[in-house]
């Protein structure tokens, strides 16, 4: 309680002088570093360096594909370890100028980007949703969520979802424990890592009784976080659980097979 109360006024102290800072300097873009027109805009060049995915994707876990291999038809790692969640898409590509704006927005306070997200993320899920399609994001333990005092994925999720017109569910998950960054650790770990981590909110189980859940996430890598909330949203009785992601990870291969 104490290491959160410290860590809580440390971050305090860190936007209140982010805040002065922001007053004093012209807005930057977090890709490139040139001043650009407004906050929450991109360079130029920034956007030049954004690779935002299209089809072909693999029907599974939404990884980019070389060629069109034809409707359905999954990668070699979705044949070779099946995840929970139903479909996966992801709007670009996780790469060295898509993680510095990811990490500006997750943990330098650049919280002006969640609308530009959410119309990226609207763009890459518009063929997931129908009239029943509820959006859930991952939740925080609320131990990290009161050092960071916002959950990255629940901000661009509301955007997302007003975005396809989507219901917003942002309580809808909880986490049950607290567990260790998932970039620290090994694919087998991220699995151990979360499994039995996410439950859904008592109060949610009968708006996610045979729904279509859509839940979001900042970055996909292993696929492990977004399995492990697929499982607890299949477990109390959702129907279909899909994942959409602002960026994922190109598997190296990851073609048909
Ligand atoms: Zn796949």
């Amino acid at each position: 309680m104490l290491r959160a109360f410290i860590d809580t006024t440390a971050a305090g102290v860190a936007v209140t002088a982010r805040a002065v800072l922001d007053a004093l300097l012209p807005p930057q873009c977090p890709i490139t570093g040139d001043t650009v027109s407004a906050p929450g805009v991109l360079s130029a060049k920034g956007w030049s360096q954004i690779r935002f995915i299209d089809d072909p994707v693999c029907a599974g876990c939404g990884a980019p594909f070389a060629y069109n291999h034809g409707e359905g038809v999954q990668c070699g790692a979705c044949h070779a370890d099946k995840h929970s969640f139903d479909s996966a898409r992801a709007a670009i590509l996780y790469d060295d100028a898509s993680h510095k704006l990811v990490v500006s927005f997750k943990h330098g306070d650049r919280t002006e980007f969640a609308p530009m997200f959410g119309k990226w993320l609207a763009r890459a899920g518009a063929s997931l949703i129908n009239e029943q399609s509820i959006v859930i994001p991952t939740p925080l333990h609320p131990r990290r969520l009161a050092v960071r005092r916002y959950n990255q994925a629940a901000l661009i999720a509301g955007f997302a979802a007003n975005d396809l017109g989507c219901a917003y569910a942002p309580q809808g998950l909880t986490r049950t424990r607290a567990t260790q960054p998932q970039k620290l650790l090994s694919e087998d770990a991220r699995k151990r890592n979360v499994a039995g981590a996410f439950a859904v909110r008592e109060e949610m189980i009968e708006l996610v009784r045979d729904a279509h859940i859509i839940v979001v996430d900042d970055v996909l890598t292993t696929g492990a976080t977004v399995s492990a909330c697929a499982r607890a949203l299949k477990k109390a009785g959702a129907a279909r659980v899909d994942a959409l992601v602002l960026a994922r990870v190109a598997r190296g291969g990851a073609d048909a097979i």
